[in-house]
């Protein structure tokens, strides 16, 4: 594994990927670096997609502790140097009724409240930009909900509102299946896009200030969304497809447009959108599957057992199907500043969605701070960095509370 220290140093000794990298630049690289701390201190952090809820849910895992077998909690993201992340509110809407959503929504929301509010000396609760920025003064953690996929409020502009007043600020339109207004990228068929009631929904969250997320939207949803929308847009966990030819990550035309509207792409670690056909072809892996059931029927009692053991087998799932470099995560950050412009590119975690399915230097939060090097290793100043790690995020936000204002 390849831990943010040991990346340190590693990135000190990379050559520089700079596009215009002569004798003087290399120079640059071999001195010590400014420490990556310097920057993350000095920037709002912004975590644009974060799934641990679900994992707070149904394994009932707690922020205030640090277990080996998930990868955010208060600890870790201190030292990922974390200002604010959005914490996903999202069911599963092959698993749930759109009904069922709504009402798994909520609790999941009302959990993350709870949560929040048991450590105040760490967390805040965050609905505006400026609660970002009295934490990040007060060294405290801004946690904001998100609402992941339209499903979610079954097809009602009120349970859209009722969020609103929960404190939600970003909403997905889909998550893998289409809704009646909305087509995924996921799925074959579903709507041309929007609908006309799409459109609606899209001004409705406009006016609550809610920031749209096309993370698993359709091309055809999002290009709609972009002539509807009075405020910029992000993409919370997601890549670009000329890197990886993924139907969820973005197209160079796609990136252009973004950056007319002011929105960010927020770069999401999961293999399958870092890297071209990941896993295939696919290794077998039903002797891992088998041991997951006996590992569920044998710590049935014992929770902690339960997850610890079932983390090895994630691990050894991750290394079977072949981790990407930390790299192939970098090309993604590069190709989007370089065809969208450095202030459309942020980054989404999307951890604790996938297993152990990330690449090598982000393996928990905590690593976070290994994008610093990372991205000084392909020429990015400071100013830049400062940007993607939040900066960027942050705008959107206010002008989401701008345009709910006018
Ligand atoms: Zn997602």
């Amino acid at each position: 594994m390849l831990t943010r220290r040991k990346f340190g140093a590693l990135a000190a000794s990379l050559p520089t990927l700079l596009h215009n990298c002569g004798p003087a630049s290399r120079s640059e690289a071999e001195r010590e670096p400014a420490e990556s701390g310097d920057v993350l201190s000095r920037s709002i952090v912004f975590d644009a997609h974060c799934d641990t809820p679900s994992r707070m849910l149904s394994e009932g895992i707690g922020l205030g502790e640090s277990k080996s077998y998930h990868q955010v909690d208060i600890g870790r993201m201190r030292e990922g140097g974390i200002t604010a992340s959005f914490f996903a509110i999202f069911a599963g809407a092959g698993s749930h009724t759109p009904l069922e959503s709504v009402k798994k929504g909520l609790e999941i929301g009302e959990m993350i409240v709870r949560e929040v509010r048991r450590y105040p000396d760490d967390l805040l609760l965050a609905t505006t930009a400026d609660d970002i920025l009295r934490a990040k003064r007060e060294g405290k953690i801004a946690i904001l909900l998100s609402l992941e996929g339209g499903h979610m409020i079954d097809e009602s502009l009120g349970v859209l509102r009722a969020f609103r007043r929960l404190g939600v600020r970003s909403f997905g339109l889909t998550h893998s299946s289409h809704t009646p207004w909305a087509s995924s990228a996921e799925k074959p068929g579903g709507p041309d896009g929007l609908t006309d009631y799409g459109h609606e929904i899209v001004r409705e969250a406009n006016r609550l200030g809610m920031v749209l997320d096309l993370a698993h939207a359709s091309d055809e949803t999002f290009f709609d969304t972009l002539e509807t929308t009075s405020a910029p847009i992000i993409s919370s966990h997601t890549c670009c497809r000329a890197i990886a030819n993924q139907k969820r990550n973005m197209s160079d035309a796609m990136l252009k447009a973004l950056a007319e509207n002011g929105g960010v792409l927020d770069i999401g670690y999961y293999n399958g959108m870092i890297v071209e056909n990941y896993g295939r072809p696919r290794p077998d892996l039903s002797d891992l599957n088998a041991r997951r059931k006996k590992i569920a029927e044998e710590f049935a009692g014992d929770r902690e057992r339960r997850l610890e053991a079932l983390w090895q087998v994630n691990k050894e799932e991750a290394e079977r199907m072949g981790r990407p470099g930390f790299d192939r995560l970098l090309d993604h950050f590069e190709h989007a500043a370089t065809v969208a412009g450095v202030d459309h590119v942020g980054f989404g975690s999307d951890l604790d969605a996938a297993r152990h399915l990330y690449p090598e230097a982000v393996d928990d939060i905590a690593e976070t701070a290994n994008l610093v090097p990372g991205l000084r290793g392909r020429g990015f100043s400071d100013e830049d960095i400062s940007k993607i790690l939040g900066g960027n995020n942050l705008r959107v936000l206010r002008e989401a509370e701008r345009t709910a204002a006018a």
